[in-house]
């Protein structure tokens, strides 16, 4: 087939364009990523040898070799490893597949108002993996051969809108990345890539523990290993520096910042596995997007099996990353045999126990670094209180609230309870969606007025996990906006309630529509009137996230509570008492009902009609 040029998908072109222009300052990582593609691709061979033993292939020397050539200004990284068919060049090179792309570039379009810096740190969480090479080149040529097939393919571009692919039937097995460097900035000797001693410099600090050899090819041709090639996770604690883990993080990860915390386990005796983990010190892009790569890298006995191992780690701890090598698993394991096997779930059990343990350590010991996992990564981790019962205790152990008690800093369960004043038996809480609007509710009038602490809750998963979770510490959880509340004062008196039988039965019938009852509450101090739900219906937040999601959710009659002691209420029990048929008293019982809806900062289901029977209102207090 002859050259055919293609264009870079739209996402592609935008990427390229900002690794040509460069707003990334530190370019050696390009090198670490092209490298870490070369190890990727002798895994994946390595393992299809074994799987397929008829596939043709040599695997007795798999490594990576390094040339410069300073005279032409080129780098060469070549590995003899699985290669890339001609449809697979295209879609893996000419598209980013990558989830979160549209969200970042989205962030990065807001980001390059802001400064470069922000930029480049949406490029560094993103990882942007091969085209990081147009940092540092201005045209890059990949020549590939699939293993098992006869003929290669070549694919060459300047990172400008489009690239060319032609037959290359002379392509050895494998892929050779040719880098055209671009001219030498003569500012920085340290970046030039078409010197031998830079490429040395930045292997032995980016890619040490890739345990593949990579070669340096010298111009008399002999070849020298520069790595030392070990597994990290193979190696005694003691001898790993930070810096090992961190590159070794940013290989496993895509993301080109530092972990926030590394964690390692291993079992002996009868059934062995190493682990190395990490947690990231960022929320990844795309960690609640739906079709989110997860999981951690299977090995067993050193050799790679599995990228995204989702049987190892569960959904709420998708953000965790890393390998695990297990001994005694057999080489050509399938991801459906995985979710069964008895070992595999006996370390993904211990895998969770540990990360949870090592967040309590965290909580205990470094409360920033704690802060710091808890900000980015909390959202997901509470979905465990739904989705993991047996370790619920452990997780309710490691949150954190917002709450009244601290507008600044969130709370852990175990200290609202110390703080709970004598006579106080619930942990109160109040879901919606921000802040403020819990604050100014009048749910909360008689929670403040006893000087009871009260969880802010504004994630959506809280809306769902307080449902489920009964309690912490022997405490139930209850919201300040169901059911009714006693907060141990005195009952509302019979003759008060007596005094507001016939109102109450005539409000109930009159908002039938709206409301499943009206009665007298506690739970104000200056509010005129609240609507609170049962302990099992859908919160006003709920309802909305189904329409959100295009469901029609049922419809929920909460219940319509009012203050005794407020001057309007008392007022319209009066003019009920004296006049029962006034037309204008029904409109008093709607405007009342649309203001409790507003002050918990809900919506009224019909605008137009509250504002002409306010206006109604007003009216006839002017004239
Ligand atoms: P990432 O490595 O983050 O997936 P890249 O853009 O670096 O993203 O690479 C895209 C894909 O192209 C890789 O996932 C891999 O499938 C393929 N690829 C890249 N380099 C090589 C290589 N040297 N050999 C085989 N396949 C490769």
């Amino acid at each position: 087939m002859s050259t055919e040029t293609i264009e870079f998908q739209a996402e592609a072109r935008q990427l390229l364009q900002l690794m040509i222009h460069s707003i990334y300052s530190t370019k050696d990582v390009f090198l670490r990523e092209l490298i870490s593609n070369a190890s990727d691709a002798l895994d994946k061979l390595r393992l299809a040898s074994y799987q397929d033993k008829d596939l043709d292939v040599d695997t007795s020397d798999l490594h990576i070799t390094l040339e410069t050539d300073a005279a032409e200004r080129m780098l060469t990284v070549r590995d003899n490893g699985i290669g890339m068919t001609r449809d697979e060049v295209v879609e893996l090179i000419g598209t980013i597949a990558k989830s979160g792309t549209a969200e970042m570039l989205a962030q990065l379009r807001q980001a390059r108002e802001v400064g470069a810096e922000q930029a480049a740190e949406l490029i560094g969480q993103f990882g942007v993996g091969f085209y990081s090479s147009f940092m540092v080149a201005d045209r890059v040529e990949l020549v590939t051969r699939k293993a098992g097939s006869d003929t290669g393919v070549r694919w060459e571009s300047t990172g400008e809108g489009t690239y060319t692919v032609a037959d290359a039937p002379d392509a050895p097995q494998g892929t050779t990345v040719t880098l055209h460097l671009k001219p030498e900035d003569t500012d920085d000797a340290l970046d030039d890539y078409a010197d031998p001693a830079t490429v040395r410099r930045i292997v032995t600090r980016y890619s040490d523990f890739i345990t593949w050899p990579i070669r340096m090819a010298s111009a008399e041709g002999e070849q020298d290993t520069l790595n030392s090639r070990k597994a990290l996770w193979a190696r005694p604690q003691k001898d790993v520096s930070d810096e090992e883990y961190t590159e070794f993080y940013r290989h496993v990860s895509h993301d080109w910042r530092e972990p926030l915390q590394t964690i390692r386990l291993s079992a002996e005796g009868t059934f062995e596995y190493q682990a190395l983990l990490f947690l990231p010190s960022h929320a990844p892009i795309d960690l609640f997007l739906r079709d989110a790569r997860r999981g951690v890298q299977l090995y067993v006995r050193r050799v790679f099996i599995m990228d995204d191992c989702e049987a190892l780690v569960p959904e709420y701890l998708r953000f965790v990353k890393g390998v695990v090598d297990a001994n005694d698993l057999s080489l050509n394991i399938s991801r459906e045999i995985l979710q069964r096997d008895r070992q595999i779930q006996l370390i993904r059990k211990r895998l969770v126990k540990k990360v949870l343990a090592t967040v309590k350590t965290m909580l205990e010991g470094e409360a920033e670094r704690y802060a710091t996992f808890w900000r980015e990564l909390g959202r997901a981790v509470k979905e465990g209180l739904i989705s993991d019962p047996d370790n619920r205790q452990a997780i309710l152990e490691i949150c954190s609230f917002p709450s009244t008690h601290d507008p600044e800093a969130p709370t852990t369960l175990h200290d609202y309870v110390a703080r709970m004043p004598e006579g106080q038996d619930a942990i109160y809480y109040a879901t919606g969606e921000s802040r403020a609007a819990l604050e100014n509710s009048p749910h909360m009038e008689a929670f403040r007025a006893k000087g009871y602490e009260v969880l802010l809750l504004t994630d959506p998963v809280d809306e769902v996990w307080v449902d489920v979770v009964p309690s912490f510490a022997d405490k139930a959880f209850s919201s300040v906006a169901k059911g009714e509340v006693d907060l141990g004062g005195d009952d509302v008196d019979d003759d008060t309630k007596q005094g507001f039988e016939a109102l109450l039965s005539w409000m109930t019938a009159t908002l039938s529509d709206d409301v499943k009852d009206v009665r007298l509450t506690h739970r104000l101090t200056t509010s005129a009137a609240c609507l609170v739900g049962d302990p099992g219906d859908l919160t006003p937040t709920l309802e909305k996230m189904y329409r959100a999601m295009g469901q029609e959710p049922p419809k929920v009659k909460r219940t319509l509570e009012l203050n005794a002691q407020h001057p309007l209420v008392g007022g319209l029990r009066n003019a009920h008492e004296r006049q029962p048929d006034d037309a204008g008293l029904r409109d008093l019982a709607h405007l009342l009902h649309g203001m409790a809806l507003l002050a918990e900062g809900g919506e009224l289901p019909e605008p137009a009609s509250f504002v002409s029977l306010l206006s109604r209102q007003l009216e006839r207090t002017l004239t």
